[in-house]
């Protein structure tokens, strides 16, 4: 595949902004062997009313990926503060006018074998990215035969670039077998989270979010709708949850940084509700999307305008 449409685009790559073809990892270093690299997904949205850019939650992507790699026992912690900056920078340099999707990645760098704990490498892309239609229309979601990693295989809590190939098997199954997503049993067999992004039911009025105990990570977007849906008057509980409860449930959702809020309008080939986007969804959709396009106020500090 082409990557022509990036090539003008500017990378933070080690200390310094290079070309897009500039940014270049070895293919002998531990993140090439071995898949030892931790990243983060972080939203920035375009207002074109303000004629600016919001990012959402950045110093929270930024602790997160801070935390990933003392998790994944990194040798060398990249820390927070300077990867802000560096994202702040790259956006100026970049001169977006749409939104954007940033992706910063520590990895470990030269040739370690698959112990090494350093030299780490840190690179941030950013790329332009709208909401997908599935937002507004939904998705149909399949319980994945592949179980979710465990916290006795791998910290599912961290977000580390191999995690991905447990969620990959998923999300290419219910492709093959006709849904648009996955959801993953742990090993408890009680509700995870999707290949990317975490779930939500509404059953008798109350929202219900598998716990972070669930081996799913411990997603930002998750923290906060719980915050939005509180304050709209919903209970929320996190707990375990089990797959027949998804099957009684009136509404259902997705949310991540890239999963925005997604209504789920079937599952296991069963509709949820009406088999449609739900009206609690529509209006927590409302909330979410006011919030990151800088359209309500920020009273927590969650965006960082550029
Ligand atoms: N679970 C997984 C496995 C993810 O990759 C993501 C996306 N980062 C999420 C949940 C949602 O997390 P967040 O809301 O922090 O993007």
């Amino acid at each position: 595949m082409s990557m022509d449409k990036f090539k003008d685009l500017i990378v933070y790559f080690n200390g310094g902004f290079v070309s897009w073809d500039q940014a270049n990892v070895h293919v002998f270093s531990p993140a090439v062997k071995y898949g030892a690299s931790v990243f983060e997904g972080i939203r920035g949205y375009w207002n074109s009313d303000k004629e600016k850019l919001f990012l959402f939650r950045l110093d929270d992507h930024m602790r997160r990926i801070e935390f990933s790699q003392r998790v994944m026992r990194f040798g060398e912690i990249a820390p927070a503060g300077p990867l802000c900056d560096a994202t702040v920078e790259l956006m100026r340099r970049n001169d977006f006018r749409a939104s954007v999707h940033i992706r910063p990645t520590i990895y470990l760098d030269e040739y370690g074998e698959s112990s090494a704990r350093g030299p780490i490498g840190q690179f941030i892309t950013a790329i332009p990215r709208g909401t997908p239609e599935k937002v507004e229309k939904g998705v149909r979601a399949q319980i994945s035969s592949w179980e979710r990693i465990s916290d006795r295989s791998m910290p599912a809590r961290a977000k580390s670039n191999a995690n991905y190939n447990n969620s990959r098997y998923a999300g290419i199954q219910a492709n093959i077998d006709g849904y648009d997503a996955a959801i993953m049993l742990n090993s408890r067999g009680k509700i995870s989270e999707g290949q990317g992004m975490c779930v939500f039911m509404i059953r008798n009025g109350v929202a219900v979010t598998p716990s972070v105990t669930s081996d799913i990570l411990e997603s930002i977007t998750r923290d906060t709708v719980i915050i939005l849906l509180k304050e709209m008057g919903v209970d929320v509980q996190e707990r375990d949850v089990d797959r027949s409860e998804f099957y009684d449930a009136s509404e259902a959702f997705f949310c991540g940084t890239g999963w925005e809020v997604t209504p789920i309008n079937d599952i296991d080939g069963s509709p949820i509700g009406e088999g449609k986007p739900g009206e609690l969804t529509r209006k927590l959709q409302e909330a979410y999307f006011d919030l990151v396009n800088g359209v309500t106020e920020d009273t927590r500090g969650w965006l960082t305008e550029i």
